[in-house]
């Protein structure tokens, strides 16, 4: 089994511009104690994976090609800090497209599924969208809700009955809590 820590990026890793999509690599800033964040990952043996929509390729907002850019602009910030996302599985299909992969779909999870070797009741998906906790949670995941991006707005929107296991102020926050949790429950 390998320890994977699946991460959304927009709204979690850096900043979301509310309304509007990262198209250009000037654009791309790590949310305050992202960095240190993944280095805790990072230094308790997890493989950072990202999972992301960026449906406004697929809806003819910025084009795919801009979309690698900030990919790689974000790639070789994480490499300056002595960080690497082990994989990043975008979603590039329009919102209104019907694909598998948009969460809350799985899709993007079913790939990593494939190329990695994980237990789901023990693997987290951090997120800051209900769209991303449901995700996780229809494939079988551990969740957690940060309330940065979109993350203020969306709380009032998690589903009651199916909670994510941890909310949490921001990513390092949920770093935290997440290896507090998995550290006790060994
Ligand atoms: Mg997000
Ligand atoms: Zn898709």
């Amino acid at each position: 089994m390998e320890k994977i820590i699946f991460v959304d990026r927009d709204g979690v890793i850096n900043v979301d511009l509310i309304g509007d999509y990262i198209k250009h690599p000037d654009e791309f800033r790590f949310e305050p104690g992202a960095v240190q964040a993944l280095h805790m990952f990072r230094d308790g043996g997890y493989k950072i994976v990202i999972i992301s929509n960026q449906a406004g390729v697929g809806d003819g907002i910025f084009t795919e090609a801009a979309m690698w850019k900030v990919h790689r602009h974000m790639e070789s910030l994480l490499k300056k800090e002595g960080l690497a996302a082990w994989k990043t599985y975008y979603c590039l299909h329009g919102k209104e497209a019907g694909c598998g992969c948009r969460k809350p779909e799985t899709g993007l999870f079913e790939q990593a599924a494939r190329d990695f070797t994980f237990d789901r009741k023990t693997t987290f998906f951090i997120g800051d969208k209900a769209s991303d906790t449901n995700a996780g949670k229809r494939f079988g995941l551990k969740t957690a809700f940060v309330r940065t991006g979109h993350g203020a707005n969306e709380e009032k929107l998690l589903d009651p009955k199916n909670p994510p296991e941890i909310k949490a102020a921001n990513l390092l926050e949920a770093a935290r809590q997440i290896l507090t949790r998995i550290s006790h429950h060994q």
